[in-house]
């Protein structure tokens, strides 16, 4: 996690620099700092505990100055939340000052053996242990640059890493193991960035970083090396596709709300992706022995959803695993595709198990929204999905269209293995193309309704969301939505499990709610009715979400929220955003920070 900042110009940089970590909050914010230098080499550092806005008021960030600078926003994993655990760490003589992200595994062993030195530490974080360690390297080697690389060269664990130091005046060092780091390139000035969030007001052009390689940067150039060589790499400049504009509220309160207001155009560019990307990942999905799909929280119910779609329209059932167990139970080998879900592309347990298949020899694909990353990078077939910048930590758009993505594929794979008919597939097609309108709809016309059921019920301390067939993957990920953003409990299982321990559980501060198919889905559509009734028979409040339907009789429903009548293919994914508005209305009432819940970070690049 974490956000890591830098900037080399000719000018002062402090407010340039204090908005790039604004931009890059939502990665953690436990904490933030800044590190500016100025002409003569005196490097001044200003940190504390709480989001960017208050911190650089209370410790009056755009009072200082300088050319060179880089700042954190912190998610500790090493070291409690304290303004001695923030970041920039600086080493004893104040010389060198590093911001970290990732997690040095061996700082037990360096720290000790620095102490031997006569270090002396201040703070609980791993990082600290960078900074002397550095130190102590140029002591003995009196090159900033081998001090750097010697000190990579000791680390164990991850790290992206950005330094200034008062020996070597005008530039950032900086390095990436498995944590990610990019640099922006501008006109008059350079960047340092953990993603172009970073730096997307000043410059579209970028140079990604690989694993195990280390930059200096100064205001008018950059030189990219290997690590274990010191030998330099060419890497071009490529240019972002993404906007400032596209990453702001635009009135919206919040981003949460925004993004999800945007889902009928992300789904609209979920369904331009070209269709030669996608049958090459059905292609890839279909060639080998073994298909895996696996993502983790959120991306693991779309993973979930995706393998619902396959079943349903390709006839296969893949083997759906959340990342952080895959390496434990996957029995991947070269008959294999292991396909990845995440939206940053960075999050460190998919990225273990897609390096986990990688050493087996598997395939390996990806759908992700951000280009350039390390996943992007890595894998033999990619679908960007297009979603533009999702700020708001919980994810609702670009978890939507990783949804209509997967859909799309099982649907080509569902013609190539002749388990469904091309026209067959056409009509789904078409199917999907009517979802943007029907998310349009639904946010006009139903979010006041659903904002009132969530005010009605915001005293409930516990929720049970259930579904069946392709509706119960949907509503484990809606109450993983409640949960994050609310912190409300809430579980979600499949409606038929009810029956078998948890309906004990029904009392007056336990509410369900139904994902009701639609009534064509006959044996799905009555089943799930069974199990409303039984905790309506029980006296538990139940929320249907459901389809219009031509039954007379009333729907054993204590509220229900009643959706026009949809396709059966699609309508898994209204419930989706129906869901998107439960969660983020019951979290607004409760006044949850609804943007940045605590504990989260948008993108998890720990283990
Ligand atoms: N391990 C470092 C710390 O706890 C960096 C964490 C991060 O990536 O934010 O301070």
């Amino acid at each position: 996690m974490c956000g890591i900042a830098g900037i080399v110009a000719h000018e002062d940089i402090t407010a340039k620099l204090v908005d790039s970590i604004r931009n890059l909050e939502y990665r953690g914010y436990d904490s933030c700092g800044v590190a500016l230098m100025n002409g003569s080499g005196v490097i001044s550092v200003s940190k504390n505990v709480g989001a960017v806005d208050e911190v650089s008021e209370k410790e009056n960030f755009l009072k200082m100055s300088g050319n060179i600078g880089i700042a954190h926003t912190r998610w500790a994993t090493h070291g409690n939340v304290t303004k001695a655990n923030s970041h920039p760490h600086s080493s004893g003589n104040k010389a060198f000052t590093i911001t970290h992200n990732g997690i040095v595994s061996n700082h037990d062993n360096l720290r000790t053996e620095l102490g031997k030195k006569g270090y002396k530490f201040k703070s609980g974080t791993d990082t600290e242990v960078i900074v002397h360690l550095i130190d102590d390297q140029f002591k003995k080697l009196g090159s900033v640059e081998s001090a750097f690389v010697n000190a990579m060269r000791k680390l164990e664990g991850t790290y992206a890493i950005a330094m200034i130091t008062a020996h070597d005046k005008g530039k950032i060092y900086c390095s990436r193991m498995e944590s990610p780091l990019l640099l922006g390139v501008g006109s008059d000035a350079n960047y340092v960035g953990s993603d172009f969030n970073a730096f997307i007001n000043y410059t579209k052009s970028a140079v990604f970083l690989e694993d195990g390689e280390y930059a200096i940067v100064t205001h008018e150039n950059h030189v990219v090396k290997k690590i274990a060589t010191g030998k330099t790499v060419e890497r071009d400049v490529q240019e972002l596709q993404w906007d400032l504009e596209m990453a702001q509220k635009g009135g919206f309160p919040h981003y949460m709300l925004k993004e999800i207001y945007e889902q009928p155009q992300i789904v609209h560019r979920a369904l331009d992706i070209d269709g030669a990307e996608i049958r090459e990942m059905a292609k890839a999905a279909i060639n080998q022995k073994n298909f895996f799909i696996t993502g983790v929280g959120t991306t693991f119910y779309v993973a979930q959803i995706g393998q619902y779609y396959f079943s349903n329209y390709a006839g296969i059932t893949p083997m759906v695993i959340s990342s952080d167990e895959f390496r434990f139970l996957a029995q991947v080998d070269s008959k294999s595709l292991v396909l990845a879900i995440s939206q940053s592309g960075e999050t460190y347990d998919t990225l273990s198990a897609l390096r986990h298949a990688k050493a087996r020899k598997a395939k390996t694909a990806a759908i992700i929204n951000v280009m350039g990353s390390s996943m992007a990078r890595m894998v033999d077939h990619l679908v960007l999905q297009g979603s533009g910048p999702e700020i708001c930590v919980i994810s609702t758009k670009a978890a939507l269209a990783q949804m209509i993505v997967l859909a799309r594929i099982a649907l080509e794979a569902g013609v190539m293995r002749k388990h469904i008919t091309a026209k067959e597939a056409k009509t789904k097609e078409k199917e999907l193309r009517k979802l943007p309108n029907a998310i349009d709809k639904l946010l006009n016309e139903q979010s006041a309704f659903i904002h009132a059921i969530a005010k009605k019920q915001s005293n409930i301390r516990h929720w049970l969301f259930l579904g069946r067939g392709r509706y119960y993957p949907v509503a484990r990920e809606s109450a993983l939505k409640m949960k994050e953003v609310s912190y409300v409990h809430a579980e979600g299982m499949p409606s038929g499990f009810l029956k078998h321990g948890t309906i004990a559980l029904i009392d007056d501060d336990l509410n369900s709610v139904v994902f009701t198919p639609t009534e064509d889905e006959k044996d799905l559509f009555k089943l799930t009715l069974s199990s409303a009734e039984e905790i309506r028979a029980r006296n538990g409040y139940v929320l249907g979400i459901r389809f219009k339907t031509k039954l007379k009789q009333k729907l054993p429903f204590s509220d229900e929220i009643v959706l026009p009548k949809t396709p059966s293919f699609i309508a898994p994914f209204l419930q989706v955003v129906v869901a998107h508005l439960l969660s983020y209305f019951t979290a607004t009432t409760l006044k949850r920070n609804i943007d940045r819940p605590r504990a989260l970070a948008k993108s998890v690049t720990v283990e």
